[in-house]
């Protein structure tokens, strides 16, 4: 498959604009996403995913113009998978030789103390998302995997490397460091690096573009609450902490990880119930959170079962909510005054519960959620009744359109959103 480069493309302005397309690439263990996006605009053109790569029952979907295909295939590796997604652009559309591919942008989990921005993907970049490999041995090679295949298959292109730690490698170092010996910390690259960076840094612009601010006056809590979920204090666009650590276990309660705990329930459980490593890093990231109390991870679930009368998916509502409040009280006090706290994420933007739990009983901090905006639905939008000093904001996180624009930027040092203000 060759696409031709915008430069050399018969219309380089076509109708996905002057920065033509990016096809955004999420490479994971076991599946691939993908979406076409038009950087400027703002708008997903198609977008699928291929799911349970390596295994017999693999599972390709297409979206494009209103229109879903599905298919069910054997899906054997990445190469494979990424060559099922190019030919359903050819089957479904659209095509891509006419969708003047401007930059392919993968999400990258860790890019550790040695990226904190975009990088255009060559040999060199390579061997240093590889060296990574040890802080994400579950992101990185899966990631790393995507790299190589598009490259492969996509080689006219330039490929750039977004990564979800980038934003928070600005942290300053109380933020970031752990209280361990130093000398341990430096030789083992412990410290805290943040996830979702791509998300935390779109969502606090994006606040500012909405309110028509200037992010650098802003003082921003932002709230990413998907099933993994993160926080993060911004101070005039430069994050000031987050929730997440060296690997994205650490903070609030998500849908499988525990987020924070005492790190001695870890030698308790290894010398007490004989747990061995691979089966505490189970535990914790997988069979914790809301799934570990409750036995499902899913909010419709969760609260479908509270109104059962479910004893245990009220606790887990109640521990989950408990960790948000502690986080959003931490942050108010390192930010002194908080302008925005902003929701994003399947949670975030959907669950209206979560939202009025996070907030009450906050008035005297100026902070509150009024019943009907926080029941309405819709984009960006503001949840706080008028007289509240904070504004409680509702901001749907768009990561592939900030990995678009970044890719952008990293190829030809443009800044796409700068043109717009629609996105
Ligand atoms: P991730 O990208 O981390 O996989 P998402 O941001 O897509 O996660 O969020 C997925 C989660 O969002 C689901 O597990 C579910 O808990 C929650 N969610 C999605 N839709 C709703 C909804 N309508 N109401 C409540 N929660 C929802």
């Amino acid at each position: 498959m060759s696409i031709l480069p915008a430069s050399e493309r018969p219309n380089p302005y076509s109708a996905y604009g002057a920065h033509g397309s990016v096809l955004v690439l999420n490479s994971g263990s076991s599946s691939l996403k993908y979406q076409l996006v038009n950087p400027v605009g703002g708008e997903a053109i198609a977008a699928g995913t291929v799911e349970r790569i390596g295994e017999p029952s693999g599972i390709v979907t297409h979206t494009y113009g209103g229109n879903r295909t599905r298919r069910e295939l054997e899906v054997a590796d990445h190469g494979d998978a990424l060559k099922l997604a190019l030919g359903m652009f050819d089957e479904a559309g659209p095509a891509l030789s006419e969708a003047g591919i401007h930059a392919v942008g993968h999400r990258v989990v860790h890019g550790g103390a040695e990226f904190s921005g975009p990088a255009v993907v060559d040999d060199g970049v390579i061997e240093r998302i590889e060296a990574l490999v040890p802080l994400a041995p579950l992101h990185n090679p899966a990631n790393l995997q995507g790299i190589r295949v598009a490259r492969d298959l996509l080689g006219d292109v330039p490929h750039v490397a977004v990564f979800d730690t980038a934003f928070f490698q600005a942290l300053p170092a109380e933020a970031y460091t752990y209280a361990i010996d130093r000398e341990v910390a430096r030789e083992h690259a412990v410290r805290r690096y943040g996830f979702h960076g791509t998300s935390h840094q779109y969502v606090a612009g994006k606040v500012a573009r909405v309110l028509g601010r200037r992010v650098e006056d802003l003082n921003t809590i932002v709230l990413h609450l998907g099933n993994g979920a993160s926080a993060s204090a911004v101070r005039g666009g430069v994050p000031i902490d987050t929730s997440m650590g060296l690997t994205p276990l650490e903070g609030l309660v998500m849908g499988t990880r525990s987020g924070d705990i005492d790190p001695a329930v870890v030698f308790h459980l290894a010398r007490n119930a004989g747990m061995d490593i691979d089966e505490l890093d189970t535990l914790l990231n997988k069979r914790s959170g809301v799934l570990g109390l409750s036995g499902v991870n899913d909010f419709r679930e969760l609260h479908r079962l509270v109104d059962e009368g479910d004893e245990d998916a009220a606790l887990a509502f109640d521990v989950y909510i408990h960790r948000l409040r502690k986080y959003v009280g931490a942050y108010t006090a390192l930010l002194g005054r908080v302008d925005v706290i902003a929701f994003t994420a399947g949670v975030g933007e959907n669950d209206a519960a979560v939202r009025a739990a996070v907030c009450a009983d906050l008035e005297a901090l100026g902070i509150a959620v009024d019943d009907d905006r926080n029941a309405a639905r819709g984009g960006e939008r503001i949840i706080s009744p008028d007289w509240a000093r904070t504004l409680v904001m509702v901001v749907p996180t768009m990561e592939e359109l900030a990995i678009a624009r970044q890719s952008v930027e990293a190829v030809d040092g443009l800044d796409p959103s700068s043109a717009v203000t629609a996105g």
